[in-house]
Formats: C-alpha cells, structure tokens, sequence
C-alpha cells in the first residue's frame, strides 16, 4: 500500500514548533517513501478556529517548504459525509441515539466519583427498543463501544499499547445539533484520505483506542500511529511562549533560515548517529519514523543559533539573499544601492548568527547610518585624529581607481607621512565609514562604500570631531 500521511491542524493560532515538527515527521514519511502527504484543516470547532489561523499556518507550512499533495481538506466542507457515516453505523447497530438529559449525565458522573470510579457513561440508552426511541427528542448519537476484550496497537514510537475497552465508553460522535465531534470527524478523514500512517503529539495518545474501535467498526484498515512526545522549555517544563517564540513565524522574523529550523525540527527528537547537519535531501534519506525519541526532548536557542550560522555560512549566496530581502524590507534597506552582497555575505557569515544581525552588519553599505557608535566615536574620533583623517581623504580623493590595493596603499602613505601607526589612521577611518569599531578589512569596507560616500563620511566625521571639541 502506498504510504499517506496528514497534518491535520486545527486552526486556532499560528503554526507553532510542536506542530511544525509533527508536520515535518509526516511530511519525511511522505517523501522517504514516495508517498503523499495531506494537508487537513481540523475546524470544527467554530468557536475557535479562525480564517487567519488557517493562513497563518500555511504560511508557516510554505515559509518551511513543506508542500502537500492534497488539500487543504476543510472538516466543515465535510459535514454531509460526516453525517452519511454516522447514518451508516446506527443502521449497522454500531451507534445509537442517546436521549439522556444533561441532569441525568451530571448525577450519574457525581455518583461515579463519590463511589471513586472513573466517570463513564452507563449505556442506558443502548438498549432502547424502537417504540423507546423518539428521535424528534433532543438526542445525540453515541458509538457502541465493545464492552469486552481490549484495543492493543503498536505505537512505533512509544512501542505496544494495549488498553482494555472497559476503560472506555460510549463515546459521542454526534451533538444534539447533529454536529460531528473530533475523535469521529479524524477517523471518518483518516479513512477517507487513505491515511497510512498518523504522527501526531502524544496529547492525543488516549484518542487512539478510542478512534481504532470506530476504525473496526467501519471495516476500515487501522492506519500505524506514532505519537510524539512533546517538546519541552530549558526549565523541563512544557515549551510555551514564557520560554520565547513558539510561533514558527516568528523564527522567521527573528532572522533564522527556513533550513535552520528544519534542521533543528528534526533533531529534536529524532538522531542518526552524532549528526547534526542534515540538508532536507538528506533528511529525506535518513529519517526513520521507527528511530523516533521516546523521550521529551528540551528547546535549545543557542543550538538553533549555531544552526543557523551554520546554513547563513554554507547555502549559496542566492538562497540566503532569497532569505534576506525579507529583512532588508523591514529595514527599509534595498541592495540596488550598494555593492554586490555576493561578497559581503561570507565576509560577515562568521560574525552573525541570525539574518537580523546580518542587516545589520551590512546597513552602513547600503544606506547612511544614523549615528556613530558612542563608543567607538568616543576612543576614535578625537582631535588627534583630524589630521590623519584630512590627509588620507585627499589621498583617497586622488585615487584614479576605486580599488582595495589603492584604497590600502592611500592609508598606508598617510601613515608613513605622518609617521604614525597604521591604526591611528585606519581606526578613525573605520568609524567615520562605517559609524563602527568593527569592520572587514579596510580597504574592502571602503570599495564597498564606494568613493563618493566614503569621502562624504570622512567629512562627517570631521564635522562630528569639531562640534565635539566646541562642546567641550
Ligand atoms: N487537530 C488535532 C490538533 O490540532 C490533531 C489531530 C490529529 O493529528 O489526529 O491537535
């Protein structure tokens, strides 16, 4: 049988990392196997799912680059063939209409818990005979779970799971307004979808006997589950937004590449050997449903953040700038007015670890900063550096050729003529061009900046060391 597999969000926010990574699991299955993969928008609850949710989360499916093959399937657009199945199973005698009042459901359940026995529905509709049942009555529909004998399964990640069907009862798979209820709606599209395999968060591990009972009823192939453990904050508890980004999107707004986070997905909770690098293709190749951790792994920023040097170091240039040019908009930075990022990238790749820093880093060239570096300004731009700065501005200004070797031979002239150090010129040019302390090498920087602005910088430069003396 070919492999199938879903996501099956239900949109009441923005894709966040446990999602994202249940969806990538499934979604590796899907590609290891030349299967298909399912995109299923769980809705139904229409208190809380919103239209913005669904969107927010295929952004985040799209920004990761994880495509499926159908859908998205919408459980509302379903309806008619929810209630088509459950038609099915009260004519087979596998459901029946309930007609029990709220009162009557409440005082049973007060009763269980006083006896300290598990609150469960007694089945006292089940046996109604047809002259009992009136179904212009307020009624839901309940599935007849089998009393006897037990549902055993064989999570491939957490191993056999057996559990007796005495722990569970009649479960309802239609309210009084005929509307489907969850466990229901995922079998009857599980089914209809062809789902082979299901990897989904271990919060739903009790759904699963539950859901494999009405699997069987409906004569249906039981796909193979996994359930994932959940992903953990640095302090051991559940991952949420007091640890920091949950959002996937906001990775993306903080400055990290979509291969980062996959990387970083897929590692947490699944390994091959000590590999920590894995390209999508390789992901493709290696990742095995079956080596899936038992255990709750724990998020872990800095390692994202070395991931993500890793890729901003390694990526052709092209795919990182595909990357950028979000950021560079947000900075108002366009790299029509600069040099070729080309060449800039792997000079400052080892310097940064998101793309926010890298706009950073590279605005002087693109764009006029706005201020100097308090203190680099204060240690560079003094009144002994007048002069070294005059000089080699003429001596820039008199280049033929706007080139690193003539830009290093102007400040090395400037220095010998002045009989100073190379760094008591270099170091007030640098600030002056860049507003910084920290640069590539110099003459570089200054090619990058091009002639015009350097010279206007440098003037600038002058200007803020005379007001700083006036001041003074
Ligand atoms: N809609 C469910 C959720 O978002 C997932 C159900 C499933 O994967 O079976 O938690």
């Amino acid at each position: 049988m070919s492999v199938k597999t879903r996501f099956a969000p239900s949109p009441t926010g923005y894709l966040h990392v446990g999602g994202a990574r249940t969806a990538l699991y499934s979604w590796l299955h899907a590609k290891a196997n030349d299967g298909q993969f399912v995109l299923r928008i769980e809705d139904t609850d229409l208190e809380r799912s919103t239209p913005e949710a669904v969107e927010a989360i295929m952004d985040g499916m799209r920004w990761l680059e994880l495509d499926w093959n159908e859908g998205p399937y919408f459980q509302t657009k379903r309806f008619d063939r929810y209630k088509e199945v459950i038609a099915q199973l009260v004519e087979a005698g596998d459901a029946y209409p309930c007609f029990c009042s709220r009162e009557r459901l409440d005082e049973l359940r007060e009763t269980q818990m006083a006896n300290k026995q598990k609150p469960r529905y007694d089945g006292k509709c089940r046996h109604l005979s047809a002259d009992e049942i009136d179904l212009s009555q307020d009624h839901v529909i309940r599935f007849k779970n089998p009393q006897e004998g037990e549902v055993t399964f064989k999570d491939v990640v957490k191993g056999e799971i057996t559990i007796s069907n005495q722990e569970l009862d009649d479960l309802i798979i239609a309210r009084t307004d005929g509307s489907p209820t969850y466990n229901f709606t995922v079998v009857v599209d599980d089914r209809d979808m062809g789902i082979t395999q299901v990897v989904r968060g271990d919060d739903h591990i009790n759904n699963t006997p539950r859901q494999i009972n009405i699997f069987k009823a409906l004569g249906a192939p039981v796909p193979e589950y996994g359930h994932v453990p959940m992903i953990l904050g640095d302090d051991g508890k559940k991952l949420s937004k007091r640890h920091g980004a949950v959002s996937v999107m906001q990775y993306r707004d903080d400055g990290y590449l979509p291969q980062a986070v996959l990387n970083y997905l897929v590692r947490l909770g699944w390994s091959h050997g000590d590999q920590e690098v894995f390209s999508v293709s390789e992901m493709i190749e290696l990742f095995d449903i079956n080596s899936i951790n038992k255990a709750p792994s724990a998020f872990n920023t800095q390692k994202l953040d070395w991931l993500n040097q890793q890729y901003i170091k390694s990526l052709p240039v092209e795919e990182v700038v595909k990357h950028l040019q979000w950021h560079l908009a947000q900075a108002g930075l366009s790299l029509d007015s600069g040099p070729d990022i080309a060449e800039l990238i792997p000079e400052f790749a080892e310097r940064v670890q998101t793309l926010k820093d890298l706009v950073e880093v590279i605005r002087p060239y693109y764009s006029d900063f706005e201020s100097f570096e308090e203190k680099a300004a204060k240690k560079h731009l003094r009144p002994v550096a007048k002069e070294p700065l005059e000089t080699v501005k003429q001596k820039l200004y008199d280049l033929a050729e706007w080139a690193p070797e003539a830009i290093h031979a102007a400040i090395n002239e400037t220095a010998e003529q002045l009989e100073v150090g190379m760094g008591k010129v270099g170091m007030p040019l640098r600030v002056a061009a860049t507003g910084a302390g920290m640069s590539p090498s110099l003459d570089v920087t200054l090619k990058w900046i091009g002639k015009d602005k350097t010279l206007q910088r440098i003037d600038r430069a002058l200007d803020f060391i005379r007001q700083r003396e006036q001041s003074a």
